[in-house]
């Protein structure tokens, strides 16, 4: 018995439909926001993303040579493939330019649950613009998805870069240790940045004080802190503007100020923000974005640019986890022949129904009516149409509602009568 690589998953009926809904959920919700889809391959020079995110990425990713010796990568993520499009060939396009896109990434991660080899991903960039109402519209698109989804219980929290590089500069920490510092605030290591910070030969009083500021959701608190950094002011501004147009215009108040938020790569600048589900326990961060700088390190005109991605496997996980009711599998119609004489029109009748847009299955296996109308009731059929000899000599068929047992006779070119579905 073959097993399938470790990481990956294979999915159900059920789960595929699950999928689906979700996925055409997020379409449209992205077409509401005037977004249009696009796509890129499955794998790309392995050079874009060492570009991107520097040769260690290669331990962290499938990267093979091809027969023809050529290094390639299956994607670990898509904004630097959506980039790579951009700069070759969207460049020209109106700005601002709103894309979304779905695509299966690859990571060579450790599995676990809501961690997986293979996954999912939607996403989206919003290119030439960098307007507070920007990236307010992104921000609320993003929690707007999740919301749209069926999601309830859902937290967002928004930080931006240049705050946290100001408070850096308060302390006069050069870039080396900054470094070093980042992936524990990331990790929302307090101890560990406290310790660090007194390493770095911090005043206790300052570390505490970095550390409160860090950990604070009050704006006024974190102006006084970086004081007349003008810069860090400005940007400060620009994020109590983005909150009150995401309060008042996107009627979405369940966020915090999180400057802590460093999404632990080098290509952000400015404004950050992710999005979690608290019941997923450690790996709950369904989405993360934020503006970034990419496309001249790609070869093309640097352009404000902006986006983020939500972890579809993840998504569907929180939706379990809040019980969400997917609608079930279901198909209109389910057709039985009484007998074998009967089959050739029974399939003739699910031809002209499907012709009329309704979903339709036949009995092909000659079990009798009985068994066939249990065969109805487990693939969740609504109707099912019985095709006997007495009722064709009128072109009629026997019609049984599935959840009612009523059943009645409808002549064939009158189905579905005008004004119903089926
Ligand atoms: P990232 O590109 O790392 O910012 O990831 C964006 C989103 O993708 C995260 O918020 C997660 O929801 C999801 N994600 C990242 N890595 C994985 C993985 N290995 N398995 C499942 N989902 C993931």
């Amino acid at each position: 018995m073959f097993k399938k690589p470790r990481g990956t998953r294979d999915f159900t009926p059920e789960e595929m439909q699950k999928r689906k809904y979700v996925e055409e959920c997020m379409r449209s919700t992205f077409g509401s926001f005037g977004y249009k889809e696009i796509q890129t391959p499955m794998f790309e020079n392995l050079e874009l993303f060492t570009a991107k995110s520097g040769e260690g990425i290669i331990q962290e990713i499938y990267s093979f040579m091809d027969k023809g010796g050529r290094d390639l990568a299956l994607r670990p993520e898509l904004t630097a493939p959506v980039m790579r499009f951009y700069v070759d060939k969207l460049q020209m396009e109106p700005k601002p330019l709103k894309l979304f896109y779905f695509g299966n990434c690859f990571r060579y991660d450790r599995p676990q649950k809501g961690r997986y080899r293979e996954f999912r991903q939607a996403g989206c960039e919003i290119i030439g613009v960098d307007t507070p109402e920007a990236y307010a519209e992104l921000i609320a698109m993003a929690y707007t998805l999740l919301k749209n989804v069926g999601l309830k219980n859902i937290k967002l929290n928004i930080g931006n870069l240049n705050i946290l590089s100001s408070m850096f500069n308060v302390l006069n920490l050069p870039k080396d240790k900054q470094k070093c510092l980042v992936p524990l605030i990331d990790k929302s290591l307090s101890e560990d940045v406290l310790s660090a910070l007194q390493d770095f030969g911090i005043k206790p009083q300052e570390a505490t004080s970095f550390l409160e500021i860090l950990q604070t959701t009050d704006i006024k608190k974190i102006s006084g802190y970086i004081k007349s950094d003008q810069t860090a002011l400005d940007e400060l501004s620009k994020l109590e503007q983005i909150l009150n147009l995401l309060r008042d215009s996107f009627d979405i108040k369940n966020y915090e100020v999180k400057i802590s938020i460093v999404r632990g790569l080098d290509y952000y600048k400015g404004i950050v923000f992710e999005i979690d589900a608290p019941s997923l326990g450690a790996e709950k961060q369904l989405c993360g974005g934020g503006a970034y700088e990419l496309i001249s390190l790609f070869g093309g005109k640097e352009t404000p640019t902006a986006g983020f991605a939500i972890g579809f496997d993840r998504t569907i996980l929180a939706l379990e986890a809040e019980e969400y009711q997917f609608p079930a599998p279901k198909i209109d119609v389910y057709v039985i022949p009484v007998n074998e004489d009967m089959t050739g029109k029974a399939l003739e009748i699910a031809r002209t129904l499907r012709e009329r847009g309704i979903s339709v299955d036949v009995d092909l296996l000659k079990r009798g009516i009985g068994k066939s109308l249990k065969y109805a009731s487990s693939i969740n059929a609504e109707k099912a149409i019985i095709v006997g000899l007495n009722e064709l000599k009128e072109d009629s068929m026997t019609i049984r509602d599935m959840s009612s047992g009523e059943q009645k006779i409808v002549n064939i070119n009158d189905y579905p009568l005008a004004g119903q579905r089926i």
